[in-house]
């Protein structure tokens, strides 16, 4: 085999090898790639050594439909105690009255929300998909889109700010029964508050989907809005560093209607060694290093966002309060695709992105949306940010320069061992 695995080969990767080296080397071409490339995509992170060994464990063997004490199969001796600890670290983290772990993934835990408290055909209000959106909030290709009725709000034209007296305006004209706060791209603090009091205005559920900035809220660099929301989902392996997943808290008045709409209403067994990752990665959030690199990520992206402005690039809003930065390249004269194209090539991977009132279509739209929490799991700061807002500089002038493009890729590569990701073991 022609590469090392780490420290020693461990015996589930011997037998991975033996049995099918095809999938083998595959992985660990990945693990080059994860490990050779800036990864500016805003929703990824490396996960640990530890949070890897749960989500790669016999717990994967195990039946367990049910909560902790309620199953419907036996030999729950060992998993409901790793559920009970997962579910309590998310309540403490966060200060939430109760926690579900089982959720498979994001959208799926959204859907719970739905068939918690609406009726097919009700109406749900989320901002527009364009506008920084997610599919599961309403958006017409979406089954939260067909199955109900959505109604958006959006971000100014001028500011590019969430605009509030628009949100305010559909929700007593149309009345939703639902109404989502969070989305893909939004790079400013969202005002929970303010979301809470026009639910309460038109008596509708208020559900805040924090799965970009759950990771900096833990951490202390985002107000939180479990204060406010009646339920509160996300994704957990985005900025809080977790296995794919998701989980959803509430509070406690709504706990028995959410957890029977993810199981029975939604799902079968749950995914013990996932649960156990999540586990994992909540204990790594609630410790003092976890704060420093929420605080980090936010001021990586603030830099990033100053470097990149001060070579011309047009950011929507101006600027960055969190992990994430949307750009309008209208400006560079290059769209979306091709100019993450280019990056890809020249080693870093990020997405193209519709901007709030995008003239072009989603498959190829004017902006690319980039983040920090990836790059500053793997210990770069400020004077890392630098260069790399030098990189996209340069390739974004001359995204068709393949020689230019081969030999940036080749002075990242170099610069990217300097910073060893968390979870990676490749050795070569
Ligand atoms: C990523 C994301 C989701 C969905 O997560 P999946 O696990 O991909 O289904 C939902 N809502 C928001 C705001 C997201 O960013």
């Amino acid at each position: 085999m022609a590469f090392r695995y780490g420290s020693g080969m461990n015996d589930a990767w011997k037998a991975l090898l033996e049995t099918d080296s095809e999938i083998a080397e595959l992985i660990v071409a990945e693990e080059r790639r994860e490990r050779d490339k800036i990864r500016l995509i805003p929703s990824e992170n490396y996960v640990s050594h530890a949070v890897l060994a749960a989500t790669g464990s016999i717990l994967t063997n195990k039946y367990s439909e049910g909560y902790p004490g309620r199953r419907y199969y036996e030999g729950q001796q060992l998993i409901d105690p790793i559920e009970e600890m997962a579910t309590s670290r998310a309540r403490e983290l966060f200060g939430a009255e109760h926690a579900n772990v089982q959720p498979y993934s994001g959208t799926p835990c959204n859907l719970a929300v739905y068939l918690a408290f609406l009726q097919p055909g009700d109406t749900v209000m989320g901002i527009e998909l364009s506008h920084g959106g997610h599919l599961s909030h309403g958006h017409n290709v979406s089954a939260t889109g067909i199955w109900f009725r959505p109604v958006r709000y959006g971000v100014s034209r001028e500011t590019g700010l969430i605009d509030f007296d628009e949100a305010r305006d559909v929700a007593k004209k149309e009345r939703p029964k639902l109404i989502w706060a969070g989305g893909t791209a939004l790079p400013r603090t969202i005002d929970f508050e303010a979301f809470a009091e026009i639910a309460k205005e038109v008596d509708a559920i208020f559900a805040a989907d924090i799965a970009h900035i759950a990771g900096l809220i833990a951490g202390g660099a985002h107000p939180s809005p479990i204060p406010f929301a009646d339920v509160v989902t996300t994704t957990t392996h985005k900025t809080l560093r977790g296995p794919r997943g998701a989980m959803f808290m509430s509070k406690s008045e709504h706990a028995n209607k959410m957890d029977r709409a993810v199981f029975p209403g939604l799902q079968g067994g749950p995914h013990n060694h996932t649960t156990a990752g999540i586990a994992v990665a909540l204990k790594e959030a609630s410790q003092p290093e976890f704060k420093d690199y929420a605080k980090q990520t936010v001021a990586n992206a603030k830099v990033l966002a100053e470097e990149l402005m001060a070579r011309g690039f047009d950011l929507v809003s101006g600027g960055t309060d969190n992990h994430l930065i949307l750009i309008d390249l209208e400006g560079k004269g290059v769209t979306g695709k091709p100019a993450a194209k280019a990056l890809d090539r020249a080693g870093i991977e990020l997405n193209f992105n519709t901007v709030p009132f995008d003239p072009r279509k989603p498959a190829d739209p004017s902006g690319i949306r980039i983040g920090t929490p990836a790059v500053t799991s793997r210990g770069m700061r400020e004077p890392e940010m630098k260069k790399i807002a030098e990189w996209m500089d340069r390739v974004v002038a001359a995204p068709e320069n393949e020689d230019s493009i081969a030999a940036t890729a080749a002075e990242i590569a170099e610069f990217c061992r300097a910073f060893p990701p968390p979870g990676i073991s490749v050795a070569d």
